[in-house]
């Protein structure tokens, strides 16, 4: 396995560290604190266009490009460098977000030159979203109720979605609903709902535990009328299984940089709880140092996870199971990190105004987006006795 980083990379991480340490830390901790997300006109986001960020992998030509050299590696290496200063604000990020991937895996080269063609070299913040959870639908995405209709020229969507990241603010949000419930994945559509599109409407942002600086939002489309050409993977009966499939794909391509976020945040609990025990005098406590040492095990071991999954997608091999490991087993990690780092403050940790504190409050949403950690359970062990691979 290839891991070393190209200059381009090693410059990007780099001005991560930077932006993470300058801006990205005490916007994290400033969201915290207030208890809401960064505005979508915060002065912050403009800044990160003007550097250049906010774009999307897809170069124009073909699949994803354009990621820095090293692709899907380039990517897990950033989230994670994003993560350690602050994922909430990492998520806040302008881009086509969780949206991009089922663009990638199901678009037409036209859909993707409309959707994230603007993307590309954005003059202002853009954002995009990813609507498949719904109030009675998470883990098991095949329960989606959203029906969507067809009609003349296109279909009609209802339903309610939920803790879609992003989504009141996006140009555009990926929406997954099916044409017939009796039919389960069968009958599953990824569709592109455009901002302003009549029937979008009633966006409200979620109150979460931690991640505050960016929003987790619920809306309802109602009668909300989508042209054909918004219809992703098509409308022949050929593209009949590709809706589920498709999202299944998608998420082999995101699992390891979510995984790879909560590496980052393990780090972060790992250097401040070090940092703590160096100020306080703990460093020569044998109690303090099993815990710092498995923090620092179980994180490294995490990464690899995270590199291999991704270094598989790079060479387009089948990666579901390094995918499923991955997310399985880094935000496990990265949350026994936090509790050694709540346990190593002691009751410091519990005046509640700390970054550990915080970390661990924002922790703990790894293992459960994407797939919670059961679920990739479940995957992986159906892999192992040879049933098929989807869950349910
Ligand atoms: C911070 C945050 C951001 C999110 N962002 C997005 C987003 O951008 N877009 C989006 O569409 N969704 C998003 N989600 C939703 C997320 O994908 C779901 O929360 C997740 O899929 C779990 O679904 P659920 O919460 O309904 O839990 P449930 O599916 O109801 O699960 C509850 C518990 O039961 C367990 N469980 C469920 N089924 C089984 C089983 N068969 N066997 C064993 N255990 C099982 C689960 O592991 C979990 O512990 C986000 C969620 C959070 C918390």
């Amino acid at each position: 396995m290839d891991l070393s980083l190209d200059d381009r990379l090693r410059q990007r991480l780099l001005r991560v560290r930077e932006l993470g340490r300058s801006e990205m830390r005490p916007l994290g901790l400033e969201a915290d604190r207030l208890g809401r997300p960064l505005p979508a006109d915060h002065p912050f986001f403009e800044r990160l266009v003007a550097l250049g960020l906010g774009r999307t992998r897809w170069s124009g030509e073909g699949e994803a490009g354009g990621a820095g050299g090293g692709g899907t590696r380039a990517v897990v290496q950033l989230a994670e460098e994003m993560a350690y200063w602050d994922r909430g604000v990492a998520v806040a990020f302008p881009g086509p977000g969780l949206g991009e991937a089922p663009l990638l895996a199901l678009g037409s080269e036209e859909q993707r030159e409309r959707f994230l063609g603007p993307f590309r070299s954005p003059d202002r913040p853009h954002w995009g979203a990813l609507a498949m959870t719904e109030p009675g639908a998470g883990s098991d995405v095949a329960a989606i109720r959203s029906r969507a209709r067809r009609v003349d020229g296109g279909f009609v969507l209802d339903g309610e979605k939920s803790f879609a990241a992003n989504a009141s603010r996006a140009d555009w949000i990926v929406v997954f609903a099916t044409v017939d419930p009796a039919l389960g994945r069968e009958g599953h559509r990824a569709f592109v709902v455009e901002r302003g599109s009549p029937g979008l409407g009633n966006f409200h942002v979620e109150h979460k535990m931690g991640l505050k600086a960016y929003e987790s939002t619920s809306f309802t489309l109602r009668d909300c009328f989508v042209p054909d050409s918004n219809l992703l993977a098509g409308n022949d009966p050929s593209a009949r299984r590709s809706g589920f499939s498709g999202a299944l794909r998608s998420f082999n391509s995101t699992r390891p940089a979510i995984a790879a976020m909560a590496v980052g945040m393990g780090r972060a609990v790992l250097d401040e709880s070090v940092a703590f025990a160096r100020a306080h005098g703990l460093l020569r406590s044998i109690r303090v140092q099993d815990r710092l040492e498995r923090m620092r095990r179980k994180l490294r071991a995490s990464r690899w996870l995270c590199l291999r999954a991704a270094w598989l997608a790079d060479l387009r091999r089948e990666n579901q199971l390094e995918a499923s490991m991955a997310k399985a087993i880094a935000p496990a990690a990265a949350l026994d990190a936090a509790v050694a780092g709540m346990e190593i403050l002691g009751e410091v940790a519990g005046r509640g105004d700390t970054l550990v504190e915080k970390l661990f409050r924002d922790v703990k949403a790894m293992d459960i987006v994407e797939g919670t950690g059961e679920i990739q359970r479940i995957v992986m062990a159906r892999r192992l006795v040879g049933l098929p691979r989807d869950t349910g």
